[in-house]
């Protein structure tokens, strides 16, 4: 009876209940904005030791008709509980498929790679493997330029299964990336059993780098664990030039972050206002 009569008082709070409207409103939208036409994609840069943008991660914009430009980390999370990161991930993967194959013919820009973000809900699609497949063959773009990243979480549940599927694209060259590395729950032993290709070094991490021993030593480690696993690394939000001197002295070799560059729209990557 005591949690019913708290429930019923939240349910009259008239703060609660603006929230909970407030969701419902975004969540309606959220349903419309594909068929609208509401996302767009932008790039940042990932670059070599020379500064040379040698591949870019397609991140997502909501362009909301009313409120504007919407950061993924408000509508990624709602997009998740209601599934319709399955058809808006669908987009962006297409998307960037499209972006590799107009680079194609440009000698300048042909062996950048995209990577894509994968949530786990979208990975377990029954057709996930599939559907991948058929959106590189549709659009002609090349499996080898397409770097899929995923997170922790994904290896958490059906291990064996996340495996076979991993496999099975990467017998077409599709490669993987683990992203926000060292920020999530399972054990290290994935990392024996699964085929990644890269680490991605968390940008909690390299924020803290020089301030913080711990995370310095978590770097410094994690990079060595790529080496004897003979996995690339790469470190995310790079924002000094102080960081980015720290982590190549520790001997990572690629770098994403504001240092290099911000997300930006793909005629911007190239010639930059
Ligand atoms: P993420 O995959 O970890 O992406 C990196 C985030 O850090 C991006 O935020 C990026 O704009 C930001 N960032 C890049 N460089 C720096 C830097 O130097 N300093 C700081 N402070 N931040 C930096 P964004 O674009 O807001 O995306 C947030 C998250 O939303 C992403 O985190 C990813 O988890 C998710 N997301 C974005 N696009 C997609 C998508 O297409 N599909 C899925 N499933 N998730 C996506
Ligand atoms: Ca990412
Ligand atoms: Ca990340
Ligand atoms: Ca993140």
């Amino acid at each position: 009876a005591k949690q019913s009569g708290r429930n019923s008082q939240c349910f009259f709070d008239p703060a609660m209940q603006a929230q909970l409207h407030a969701r419902a409103r975004l969540e309606g939208d959220l349903r419309q904005a594909l068929a609208n036409n509401e996302f767009l994609i932008h790039y940042q840069p990932q670059v070599d030791v020379e500064r040379r943008m040698i591949g870019v991660e397609a991140l997502l914009r909501w362009q909301h008709p009313q409120r504007g430009m919407i950061s993924p980390g408000e509508f990624i999370p709602l997009a998740e509980e209601n599934r319709l990161i399955v058809p808006i991930g669908n987009w962006v993967l297409e998307t960037a498929c499209r972006q590799l194959v107009a680079w194609a013919g440009d000698p300048a820009r042909a062996d950048l790679t995209v990577s894509v973000n994968v949530s786990p809900q979208q990975f377990r699609e029954e057709q996930f493997v599939e559907r991948v497949l058929a959106t590189l063959d549709r659009t002609g773009a090349d499996p080898a330029r397409l770097k899929l990243e995923v997170t922790e979480s994904l290896f958490v549940k059906d291990p064996d299964d996340v495996r076979e599927s991993m496999i099975r694209l990467k017998e077409y060259g599709v490669t993987f990336s683990l992203d926000d590395f060292g920020t999530g729950y399972s054990s290290l032993s994935y990392l024996k059993r699964l085929p990644l290709d890269q680490l991605k070094i968390d940008q909690s991490f390299v924020h803290d780098l020089l301030e913080d021993e711990a995370s310095a030593a978590i770097v410094a480690s994690t990079i060595v664990l790529t080496e004897s696993l003979h996995l690339a690394v790469i470190a995310e939000g790079v924002e000094t030039e102080e960081q980015r001197s720290w982590l190549l002295a520790h001997g990572c070799r690629t770098f994403q972050g504001y240092l290099f560059g911000r997300p930006v729209p793909v005629d911007a990557l190239f010639f930059p206002c």
